[in-house]
């Protein structure tokens, strides 16, 4: 019988799980992804964790009880460092240990350390020693993990062209698929979905095609709050109903976020809070967008800083007009709505003002 590999569908799932998906099957695994967080998922979580830990957390917990009895491993990564600068939230670092001290009948545990301050090829060896715990030998081991950072590449490429991030998912494994069937690895040339002079921005799925797109607002936040459709109220679609285009750090390509970092006075320790800065700069320097929206976790620690610093920087940008949304599981659709609508009307009357002037 295949063994099967759980993976919770939250926190780092949005950046890796392409990767995690393509290596895991490549080792002739079958991957198991946890359900979309629903209510229940959450009040598992809940259950699971201690009160004033942020919503993402809970939810994680949450879904790693939803893969019980469903799988034989879960994957949880120790994510440590990706860029060789900053380090994920310390919440990241302990996720195994807070899971396995808190959730009841647990399968195995795969925890590689991902951390590329241990050197070049750290991650490598990490994942070579998941295969040798799923009994898979090294030469089988190397060439899947080949193969899931060229997946990981077009993953990145499709959420620049303005994808979200599970179409641009599926398209990856189709991708994959294919090339392994054809021996063809090309998709369609890439744009990027930052608008330039000459076009428009594209924003497949996450707009209404019926968006006038006469507002351009970014809206950042850690992949996990924003793409996540219970946890966030649904904000994509409720911002696209209202007829706005929508910009996100993951729309931003990696060279350019790399690129704004020499404009922050201080590299913050954190990895996910860079890009979200870096996106930002770059939304205000080329005058992307009209607004910005900073969707934050109820008691992170790590946003406490960084929404202060979005507020302060959109203020020193021509005091662009900044909301912070802050999430938990006691939030509803109707008073974060409320707050959208306001938030746009006031967008809308505010660029009339400024054409007007
Ligand atoms: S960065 Fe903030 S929201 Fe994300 S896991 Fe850490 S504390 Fe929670």
């Amino acid at each position: 019988m295949t063994t099967r590999v759980g993976i919770p569908r939250t926190l780092a799932y949005y950046s890796f799980y392409p990767e995690w998906q393509t290596y895991l099957e490549e080792l002739g695994m079958e991957v198991i992804l946890s359900p979309p967080t629903t209510k229940d998922v959450l009040d598992m979580g809940i259950r699971y964790t201690v009160t004033d830990a942020c919503i993402p957390i809970k939810s994680f917990h949450g879904h790693v009880a939803a893969l019980i009895g469903s799988v034989d491993y879960i994957l949880i990564p120790r994510l440590v460092s990706v860029d060789g600068q900053a380090t994920f939230c310390p919440k990241f670092l302990g996720l195994p240990e807070m899971v396995e001290a808190s959730v009841k009948d647990l399968p195995p545990l795969l925890t590689p350390r991902l951390d590329v301050r241990d050197g070049r090829f750290a991650p490598m060896r990490a994942w070579l020693e998941v295969a040798k715990s799923l009994g898979v030998g090294k030469c089988k081991a190397l060439s899947a993990y080949r193969s899931s950072l060229r997946v990981g590449d077009q993953y990145e490429s499709l959420l620049a062209q303005g994808m979200l991030p599970e179409e641009a998912m599926a398209l990856a494994h189709t991708w994959w698929s294919s090339a392994k069937n054809n021996g063809t690895s090309a998709l369609p040339e890439h744009e990027t979905g930052i608008p330039t002079a000459k076009a428009e921005p594209k924003t497949k799925g996450n707009t209404d095609p019926n968006a006038n797109g006469s507002i351009r607002l970014g809206l950042v936040g850690y992949p996990y709050a924003i793409y996540d459709k219970f946890t966030s109220c649904d904000l994509m679609g409720n911002l696209a109903r209202l007829g706005v285009r929508i910009l996100t750090p993951e729309m931003v390509p990696a060279k350019h976020r790399e690129a704004q970092a020499l404009k922050q006075p201080k590299n913050l320790f954190w990895y996910y809070s860079n890009q979200i800065m870096r996106a930002t700069y770059y939304f205000l320097e080329k005058q992307l967008i009209d607004g910005l929206i900073h969707v934050t976790a109820f008691g992170c620690g790590p946003d406490a800083m960084v929404d202060k610093l979005l507020e302060l920087d959109c203020r020193k940008y021509g005091r662009l007009p900044f909301l912070s949304l802050a999430l938990d599981e006691h939030t509803g659709v109707a008073g974060v709505m409320t707050r959208l609508e306001a938030f746009v009307d006031m967008l809308t009357r505010r660029k009339v003002m400024l054409n007007e002037s």
